[in-house]
């Protein structure tokens, strides 16, 4: 009867897309990995990558400099705005572009909008695109695994940054070449990319954000360097990183509480909507990342609809309230639960035996 219902439950599994708590084990037999992967980090030796430790070290120190500088205004107010469009814009290259258009082809993109996101990912340069994708298919494949890249449970310097400090986990290889990115390499702008990256990232994303304040106001060099080149990247570099970290740290689990992701609204103001990790994880190809309702904290998400308005983006996936209500009933830890006071039929009995009553029966 129990060999019954699992098989029962795998096929739910396969023909409706949602993946169950055992989601890391199922996904790893299912790509042929022999030993099934457990939601906790081996112990390893670290072999660390010198070059992305100075690289990453040096901006980061460029970075709080050039932050002093915006801060005490020795900067121009065109700078300061030419930064913050800058991260926005940079920002959706990552969300709308490498997050919910290539790595989870949440919705399509006419070759208008695919020109315009790989610009934007390019100004952000977190590796190409072609990389990014395949290391977060890998992530949500096998969360919280030795395969996931920025597995979180190896804590919060690895999983914010520390994965890009050091060497692969094999476990991971192993598992990326088993993962599918054929329709990655079947993209011409993806591919376009990957193979002009070094002349791409440096204009895009260092010699312009530099050049223009200094040509277009006379923004001297130095404020141009520090704070719309090295300030934005590397600010728009850590709110990446917090998806990976703070959002599979903290937060409520409504959808599923048995996996590290979770609902963080602090990640999604600075994430441009990117914070609703624990309805991510269950539902990737939704294209809001969010449940319905959710469109507040979510600027990503108006960007799209704006851009399915003028005809650019089409086939934007969803999920039905139904099914996303049935799977927070089964797995989710019982927060956010929509109720309209008192007595409202989906208060739960233990909601309201703990209610504390005062003035009981007072007349
Ligand atoms: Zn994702
Ligand atoms: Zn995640």
């Amino acid at each position: 009867m129990a060999l019954l219902e699992s098989s029962k439950n795998e096929s739910i599994v396969y023909e409706n897309g949602i993946l169950y708590e055992n989601e890391a084990e199922a996904a790893a037999e299912n790509c042929g990995l022999k030993k099934p992967l457990r939601k906790i980090a081996d112990k390893r030796i670290f072999e660390y990558k010198w070059f992305n430790m100075l690289t990453i070290g040096s901006l980061h120190v460029q970075a709080i400099y050039g932050a002093y500088l915006a801060i005490t205004g020795h900067a121009k107010w065109q700078t300061l705005f030419f930064a913050y469009l800058l991260y926005i814009v940079s920002g959706l290259g990552i969300t709308a572009g490498a997050h919910r258009l290539w790595s989870h082809r949440a919705y399509k993109a006419k070759w208008q909008l695919k020109l315009t996101l790989i610009i934007f990912n390019t100004i952000a340069f977190q590796n190409s695109l072609y990389h990014w994708c395949r290391d977060h298919r890998v992530h949500h494949k096998f969360s919280d695994t030795d395969a996931d890249p920025h597995n979180a449970t190896r804590g919060f310097f690895f999983s914010h940054c520390g994965w890009l400090l050091t060497k692969r986990h094999p476990l991971m290889i192993t598992a990326g070449k088993r993962v599918d990115f054929s329709d990655l390499e079947n993209d011409a702008f993806v591919m376009f990319q990957r193979k002009h990256g070094l002349w791409m990232f440096a204009l895009f994303c260092f010699i312009l954000p530099t050049y223009i304040p200094y040509y277009f106001w006379n923004e001297t060099l130095l404020n141009a360097w520090l704070i719309p080149t090295c300030l934005r990247y590397v600010a728009v570099l850590n709110i990446t990183w917090c998806v990976n970290s703070v959002a599979h740290i903290w937060g409520h689990k409504p959808y599923d509480k048995s996996i590290l992701a979770s609902q963080n609204v602090f990640v999604s103001i600075i994430a441009l909507g990117e914070g609703w990790h624990n309805y991510h994880h269950i539902f990737p190809w939704d294209y809001k990342t969010a449940e319905l309702g959710n469109y507040r904290l979510n600027l990503t998400t108006m960007f799209i609809n704006f851009m399915a308005k003028i005809g650019w983006a089409y086939d934007l996936k969803t999920v039905n309230k139904e099914t996303i209500d049935t799977r927070k009933k089964r797995t989710g830890d019982g927060t956010e639960t929509n109720i309209w006071g008192w007595a409202d039929p989906d208060q739960s009995k233990s909601d309201r035996a703990m209610a504390k009553i005062i003035f009981k029966n007072y007349n």
